[in-house]
């Protein structure tokens, strides 16, 4: 039986510009999928767009075009920004599309007739730009906690679903499975929440057009997050249990912005148990990137406008630096110095430095061809196992969706493979004829350690990667059965490499 693996993003909203959170949470997903494939998981990797709600309607309105145009436009941004940062989705959902419209009025229609979706009516304060209704006890001085902005008390006829009476079933389903808010301060945030008291929730709307209707009460409009939530399920088309649905569901897990946790581990999951749906494994909430060490704001974004990112330096360098620079889960610092710092020290020193090394010193000595290596050296032999050890490091950091620290545990191979060549010397092995064998066994040990480093890389820097493993003479993509020590044949050609990063001189961030 083939184990499958289901990660997936937020929908993001059209009325926002693609920036560098959306492409973080995207790349964290590329990663884990990209990972999952190479280790012999068939993976779904869904990502898509938001496209329904008051604020597309309002913009739409004010450009003078339709909302459908105005989302026509905009996800061909987010589209090519996904093309431009290597993402290797399998679907991406719009919310506008017949399949998600089908599949969400039917969850809605199961819910109503489980009993679990009521017609009352809603009065509450209302934020207008965020489109959110609020408890008095929530709101700052009578404005919106989100957005700091006045609100406005407003009642209207609205369907509720009774979220009230799933909570002791989702609060025992939360304590029982650890795994399934990450990370633990995350967990308990939402623990908290849960034990205050969950109220019913409103799931539709009178005040705008732009949605899918409630079935049989085109009056209403379905709220926001019965719609956008339930593209998890209906991208892989729910309500039919064929293929991909039966074959996939539950997700192993949604990657989020800490901003939008709630509504992934506390709506969603009440959603799918009164439709008597499992519930995702695991819901990972980030952190937030400041700007230089300033909060994000609409000036500093154009900063680190991910374009731009990727033109400036490269699609791996930027791909490699937002996993490396900050622990997944925790808050991190964008600035160009320590990007320009990580792409001069970890990539074209460390990692770059040390295939161009190996790869001449096979050429000079080996005339480019690997040979069989003798017996292994204690030297050797240590190099090997932390070359092996690396490869379960990382499966493990990549289980808990650490990817700094598989990143570090690679590294750690790296800097041993640059002191390995130290060590052992391989110029004056080169100078007596009678150490030829020895030789070629070290010259065997740096290539294999680096293929393997390339494997593991190839999720993280899938060009970079598919370049060394070029050099290195391995064909094709990487497989599961070759992250085993070994599997570089003798009489394998290597070329000699080119710089993978060209050091950054003298640029001031
Ligand atoms: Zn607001």
């Amino acid at each position: 039986m083939s184990r499958t693996f289901y990660v997936t993003t937020p929908i993001y909203y059209v009325n926002d510009v693609p920036h560098i959170g959306h492409a973080y949470t995207t790349l964290a997903a590329d990663v884990l999928a990209r990972y999952k494939r190479i280790r012999g998981y068939e993976v779904f990797f869904l990502t898509g767009t938001d496209e329904h709600g008051q604020k597309v309607e309002k913009a739409a309105n004010a450009a003078g075009e339709t909302p459908l145009e105005l989302a026509d436009r905009v996800v061909k941004r987010f589209q090519a920004l996904w093309e431009k940062l290597d993402i290797s989705y399998s679907d991406f959902i719009r919310t506008t599309q017949e399949r998600h419209k089908k599949g969400v009025a039917h969850l809605f229609a199961d819910v109503l007739a489980k009993g679990d979706i009521y017609l009352g009516e809603y009065e509450d304060w209302y934020c207008t730009p965020c489109e959110t209704f609020w408890p008095e006890t929530q709101l700052i001085d009578g404005n919106c906690p989100d957005c700091n902005r006045p609100t406005e008390k407003l009642k209207e006829e609205s369907f509720f679903f009774r979220m009230s009476k799933y909570q002791d079933k989702l609060l025992a389903h939360i304590e029982a499975n650890p795994e399934f808010i990450q990370p633990k301060s995350r967990r308990n945030e939402i623990i908290s929440f849960v034990k205050e008291g969950l109220r019913d929730l409103s799931v539709s709307r009178t005040t705008f057009q732009w949605g899918i209707p409630v079935p049989e009460n085109g009056a209403h409009i379905i709220y926001v997050w019965f719609d956008a939530l339930a593209n998890y399920i209906t991208a892989l088309g729910y309500p039919e249990e064929g293929e991909n649905f039966g074959k996939f569901w539950p997700a192993d897990v949604h990657l989020i912005g800490k901003d939008i946790l709630r509504f992934h581990t506390v709506y969603w999951p009440t959603f799918l148990l009164s439709a008597g749906l499992p519930l995702p494994r695991k819901v990972f909430a980030h952190g937030w990137w400041t700007v230089e060490g300033q909060k994000m704001s609409k000036s500093l974004q154009n900063v680190v406008e991910p374009n731009m990112l990727i033109d400036r330096y490269g699609v791996d360098a930027v791909r490699y630096f937002l996993l490396r620079e900050v622990p997944f889960g925790l808050d991190g610092d964008f600035s160009h110095s320590a990007l320009i710092q990580r792409i001069n020290s970890d990539l074209a020193n460390d990692l770059g430095n040390l295939l161009n090394r190996s790869t001449a010193m096979v050429h000079k000595y080996f005339a480019g061809q690997v040979h069989e290596p003798g017996d292994l050296q204690e030297i050797d032999r240590t190099y090997r196992s932390r070359t092996e050890a690396m490869v379960a490091q990382v499966e493990t950091n990549m289980e808990e969706l650490a990817f700094s620290k598989a990143l570090q545990n690679i590294w750690e191979v790296v800097s041993a493979g640059n002191k390995y060549i130290d060590e052992t010397a391989p110029w004056a092995l080169a100078k007596d004829s009678g150490q030829r064998e020895r030789l070629a066994t070290v010259m065997y040990c740096l290539l294999e350690s680096q293929r393997i480093v390339y494997f593991l890389l190839s999720a993280f820097m899938p060009i970079t990667a598919a370049r060394a493993l070029n050099y290195l003479g391995w064909e094709g993509a990487p497989t599961e059965t070759g992250f085993a020590w070994g599997a570089l044949k003798a009489g394998t050609v290597v070329i000699k490499a080119e710089a993978l990063f060209p050091r950054i001189e003298g640029e001031k961030s």
